[in-house]
C-alpha cells in the first residue's frame, strides 16, 4: 500500500491511513506499506535548502545535502505511521531507505534506484510485522542518502512491490485514472484498466497521476497496481480504482483509451538550417550535451532547395537554455533565424487499439480541423498520436477529441 501527501497530512488523517491498514491486515494480507512527506513539506523542505545554498551539480554543489534535508519529510511520516499503528494494537516498524537498503545511483534529486534486496524486509513481513517505508528515499552505495525525484514515493512503492513480489495499491487524491482531466472534460470517465504501456504515456503526456519512472519500473517488473482513493473508510472493493496491468488482461480494448495533455511545452524553429548532412545531428548533439530532453521534431524543407526549417519542442522550463545555446552556435549551425513560442501545447491520444485500427489519424485531424484548431507539429508512436497547437485552444481540443473517440460519459 502507497499512501501520498494528502493521505499523511495531519496526525488525524495518519490515524485513518492506519485504520485502513489495520483493516487490510485483518483481511490476513501481509503488508508493506510506503509513505509520502506531510503535503506541502517536502516544498517546504526544498525551500529552506535553496536559501541556504544554490542547488546546482558541479563544484560546491550541495545537492546530496539537500537530500539529507528533504528526505526527512518521509523519514517523519513513516515513524508517526508506525507509531499510529502501534497504538492500534498492531505489530509495526518504520524501514528507512538504508535499513532496507534501496540502492541507488548518486545522482542526487533525482537518483534512480538500482537494487532493494528484498530479504531482510520480506522476512519481517513474514513474521507478520507491517513494515513502513518512506517513500522517495535511497541511499548510494557510499552510504549517502538520496531521493528519488519529486513524485518518487509512487516509484518507491513500486520497486519495494517488485522486490517483495507483491502487487501495489497506490491510495491517492483520486479515485482512479481517467479518461481524460475532469476538470476539463466534466465526462471524463474513470477507467477500470488501463494497460502499462497506455499509462506510461498517458504519465509522461501528461496525466499527473503517477510518476512516469514507477509505471516504467511496474511495467519492467509486472507488478499490478491499483490506483485508488485515499479518501474512503474502508477497503476498495473490486470494481473501484483504476488497474494498471498487463494488455491481454483487458478484455474491452478501445482503439483509443484516453486523451492527454501538457502545457509544459515551448516550442523552437530554427529557420533556414542549410541542408547538408549531419547538421541535424550536430543541432541536437549540442541540446544533449546540455541535457536538454527533446520531444517532438519536424523537418521540413524550405523554399530555398537548399535550406530546411527545424522545429523542436522541449520543456518550458529549459526553453530559455535551449535558445541561448542555440543562439551562441547559430554561426557553427548556419541557420538564419530562431523563435520561441512559449504559447504552445500538447495534446496527445492514446490507445493500444492503434496498432491495428486504420483512420485513428483522421478523425483526430477532422474533429481539430472543425474547431478550426491548426496544428503546428505532429508526432505519433505505435500508441499514440500528439499534436501541438496553440495554448489557447487546448480544452476545446482536449473536449473535441474526448467526444470523437466515443469516450464520453452517457448523459
Ligand atoms: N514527497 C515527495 C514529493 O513531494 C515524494 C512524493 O510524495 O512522491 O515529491
Ligand atoms: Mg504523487
Amino acid at each position: 500500500m502507497k499512501f501520498g501527501g494528502t493521505s499523511m497530512a495531519t496526525p488525524d488523517r495518519i490515524r485513518r491511513v492506519a485504520a485502513l491498514i489495520a483493516a487490510e491486515a485483518a483481511a490476513g494480507k501481509k503488508l508493506a506499506v510506503v509513505v509520502s512527506a506531510m503535503a506541502g513539506k517536502t516544498n517546504e523542505l526544498v525551500a529552506w535548502a535553496d536559501v541556504l545554498g544554490p542547488s546546482a551539480q558541479g563544484v560546491g554543489s550541495v545537492d546530496d545535502e539537500a537530500d539529507v534535508v528533504v528526505a526527512s519529510g518521509e523519514q517523519v511520516t513513516s515513524g508517526l505511521l508506525a507509531i499510529a499503528l502501534r497504538s492500534q494494537g498492531l505489530r509495526a516498524r518504520s524501514w528507512m531507505g538504508w535499513q532496507i537498503p534501496i540502492l541507488t545511483d548518486d545522482s542526487h534529486g533525482r537518483a534512480r534506484i538500482v537494487d532493494i534486496p528484498g530479504e531482510k524486509l520480506g522476512a519481517a513481513i513474514d513474521t507478520g510485522e507491517i513494515a513502513i517505508v518512506p517513500g522517495f528515499q535511497g541511499v548510494t552505495s557510499d552510504g549517502r542518502i538520496t531521493t528519488l525525484g519529486r513524485g518518487g514515493s509512487d516509484t518507491s512503492a513500486v520497486a519495494v512491490a517488485a522486490a517483495l513480489k507483491a502487487a501495489c495499491d497506490i491510495y491517492t487524491d483520486v479515485d482512479g485514472v481517467y479518461t481524460t482531466d475532469p476538470r476539463i472534460e466534466p465526462k471524463a470517465r474513470r477507467m477500470p484498466k488501463i494497460s502499462y504501456e497506455e499509462m506510461l504515456e498517458m504519465a509522461s503526456l501528461g496525466a499527473k497521476v503517477l510518476q512516469t519512472r514507477s509505471v516504467e519500473l511496474a511495467m519492467a517488473h509486472r507488478v499490478p497496481v491499483r490506483v485508488l482513493s485515499s479518501f474512503v473508510e474502508t477497503l476498495a472493493g473490486p470494481d473501484e480504482g483504476t488497474l494498471i496491468c498487463d494488455e491481454d488482461e483487458i478484455v474491452e480494448k478501445r482503439i483509443v483509451s484516453g486523451v492527454a495533455m501538457s502545457r509544459d511545452e515551448a516550442k523552437i524553429t530554427l529557420f533556414g538550417v542549410p541542408d547538408r548532412i549531419g547538421v541535424t545531428a550536430d543541432v541536437f548533439m549540442r541540446l544533449a550535451d546540455a541535457k536538454l530532453n527533446i520531444d517532438m521534431i519536424v523537418q521540413s524543407n524550405a523554399r530555398q532547395a537548399d535550406r530546411t526549417n527545424l522545429i523542436f519542442t522541449v520543456g518550458r522550463r529549459d526553453a530559455a537554455a535551449a535558445e541561448k545555446l542555440m543562439r551562441d552556435a547559430q554561426d557553427a549551425i548556419g541557420f538564419e533565424e530562431i523563435r520561441v513560442d512559449q504559447d504552445v501545447c500538447k495534446v496527445s491520444v492514446v490507445g493500444v487499439g492503434m496498432k491495428s485500427h486504420a483512420g485513428v489519424a483522421r478523425t483526430m485531424f477532422e474533429a481539430l480541423a472543425e474547431k478550426g484548431i491548426s496544428l503546428q507539429a505532429i508526432s505519433t508512436s505505435e500508441i499514440k498520436i500528439s499534436v501541438l497547437i496553440h495554448q489557447d485552444y487546448a480544452e476545446l481540443a482536449v473536449r473535441a477529441l474526448h467526444g470523437a473517440y466515443g469516450l464520453d460519459a452517457a448523459a
